[in-house]
């Protein structure tokens, strides 16, 4: 924990906290990891179902913050808009927003850290006569619980994660007419999701500790999935078929050819089916595959010119995952322009940046892995955070900032191993533009993510200090290296050994 002699403070833009879980209220929003897994480490709970619905996991949120007096440290309706490295005074000087008043405020920090989310800034799509539209309309992550959708005709475009959740749910009233325009297909697998016993749950009641075991045996499970789909590709190919007998066993004929993918398993966010092609069953749901050519007051006009008359537009269009909608000015220059120069988001270890020193993001480029608990990976990252930032607090150091070098040979690695893997394989929301750089996932299992950033590697890093702290430091560094196992990753660097690019290789260079 932070030294209580440290103020800190929290700028969130909205009316309460919870993120994610507070803005996406529409029907039938959950997770997709078990609960045991999708919780912080030191919170554990007794669920009463195996997937938490966006109330249970909101709440939860709303409660941590309760339980710890947070919400004295969160300044709430406050937008960051402007943050500016001062190199003289050694600091940030921050601008912010009240987003109801409009007032405008200025502070300074000595450490910034962005917790501001990767799947937080809805994308519209780019649809010509988009603005024009006279019904109702808004992005899934924006629902509007005011719009009845009772009689009306429904159009939903996107077929992704979060319209697989809401589909179902919307056309159980048969007086919904949904068409559902989609441009690609997903791999869906069988459901995962059940309801605990009564019973089950007084015995986690009675042996807390099975909780820790649950949640153990969630992140091997997650692990091995990740063997299955990213790093094997013979059991991916396994899968793969499992997935298309399910697709064919449960959606109508008539959609087979139309979703059952043509690009790997894995490729993009894989999604656990909750009910969405036995919806494709109902009469009042149809998906039209034919692309949309513009949309206009009424309806759309697709690319066969058919006009679809619509009441209401639904956007499950996902989010803007491969721009940093933050203002953040580093010695030179913003990270926006960081990342235009680098033709894409980059980050050393998904945490930190060159040129940006005590700056700091939690779900950076890379760090996320597609496969387990984003959780999982920002306690992973803020544990490593606690640790880089710990010699500032204790007044040993002003600032510290990763070397260009080490982000840059880091980097290199990460794409090579990227542009072979499974994600390299189709247009998704990993890869930069969609078709890019792949920006948004780790190419390993979560546990090399855990062994990278387990202690930082000063020897990556560069300090303000008054004495020669960083030299004492790495003397530190090297002594408890040539002591441990390490002292194998700085043979390998001089020998460079023909397994360097294998597993263990790759564990140990960026250890
Ligand atoms: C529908 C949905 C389901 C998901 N399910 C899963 C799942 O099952 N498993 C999983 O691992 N991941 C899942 N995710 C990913 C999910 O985003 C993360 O798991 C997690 O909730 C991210 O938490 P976060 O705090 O990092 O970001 P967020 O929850 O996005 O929170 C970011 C916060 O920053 C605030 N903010 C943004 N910009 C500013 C600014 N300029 N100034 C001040 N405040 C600002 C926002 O208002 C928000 O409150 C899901 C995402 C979505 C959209």
């Amino acid at each position: 924990m932070v030294d209580q002699a440290w103020w800190y403070f929290i700028f969130e833009k909205a009316h309460e906290v919870g993120g994610t879980w507070r803005d996406n209220i529409y029907p039938g929003c959950s997770s997709d990891v078990p609960m045991a897994f999708f919780t912080l480490s030191t919170e554990l709970r007794n669920w009463k179902e195996s997937h938490g619905s966006q109330q249970d996991i909101y709440e939860y949120w709303v409660s941590l913050v309760k339980k710890y007096s947070l919400y004295d440290h969160i300044i709430l309706n406050r937008k960051v808009t402007l943050a500016k490295w001062d190199d003289v005074a050694q600091e940030y000087d921050i601008l912010t927003e009240d987003t109801v008043t409009g007032e405008q405020s200025r502070s300074t920090a000595d450490i910034l850290i962005s917790a501001i989310g990767v799947l937080e800034t809805p994308r519209l799509p780019t649809i010509p006569g988009l603005d024009g539209f006279k019904g109702e309309m808004f992005h899934s992550a924006r629902w509007n619980p005011d719009v009845d959708l009772r009689g009306k005709r429904v159009g939903v475009v996107g077929n992704a994660a979060s319209a697989t959740q809401f589909v179902p749910c919307i056309t159980e009233d048969p007086t919904v007419q949904v068409v559902q325009f989609c441009r690609t297909p997903n791999w869906l697998l069988p459901p995962i999701r059940k309801d605990y016993s009564l019973l089950r749950r007084r015995l986690f009641d009675l042996i807390p500790v099975l909780k820790r075991l649950l949640r153990w045996t969630v992140y091997f499970r997650f692990e091995m999935m990740y063997f299955g789909t990213f790093a094997n590709g013979f059991i991916r190919n396994q899968l793969t078929k499992m997935a298309t007998r399910y697709i064919k066993a449960n959606a109508p004929e008539k959609y087979h050819d139309r979703l059952i993918p043509t690009f790997p398993l894995g490729c993009k966010r894989v999604i656990f089916d909750t009910n969405y092609l036995e919806a494709l069953h109902r009469s009042n749901l149809k998906i039209n595959y034919d692309g949309i050519a513009t949309i206009s007051d009424t309806g759309i006009l697709t690319q066969k010119e058919e006009h679809i008359p619509l009441d209401v537009l639904i956007l499950a269009t996902g989010f803007a995952a491969d721009v940093f909608p933050l203002s953040i000015y580093g010695k030179s220059k913003s990270i926006q322009q960081y990342f235009d120069e680098k033709k894409g988001p980059q980050a050393y270890l998904g945490t930190v940046f060159p040129g940006f020193p005590n700056f700091f993001t939690i779900l950076g480029p890379n760090a996320g892995t597609g496969h387990t608990s984003v959780l999982f990976t920002n306690e992973v990252q803020i544990n490593y955070i606690l640790q880089v930032i710990q010699p500032i607090l204790d007044n040993q150091i002003s600032s510290v900032e990763v070397d260009v070098g080490a982000t840059d040979a880091y980097n290199e690695e990460l794409q090579s191993r990227l542009e072979k893997s499974v994600f390299a394989h189709c247009v998704s929301w990993y890869r930069f533009g969609g078709k890019g750089k792949i920006t948004n996932a780790f190419p390993a299992a979560a546990s090399v993510f855990w062994l990278w950033l387990r202690k930082p590697n000063w020897r990556h890093y560069n300090v303000v200090s008054p004495d020669r702290w960083l030299e004492k430091r790495l003397l530190r560094q090297r002594r408890q290296r040539f002591f441990w196992t390490l002292a194998l990753g700085d043979v390998m660097v001089a020998l460079r050994p023909p397994w360097r690019n294998s597993v263990l290789g790759w564990c140990i260079a960026f250890r």
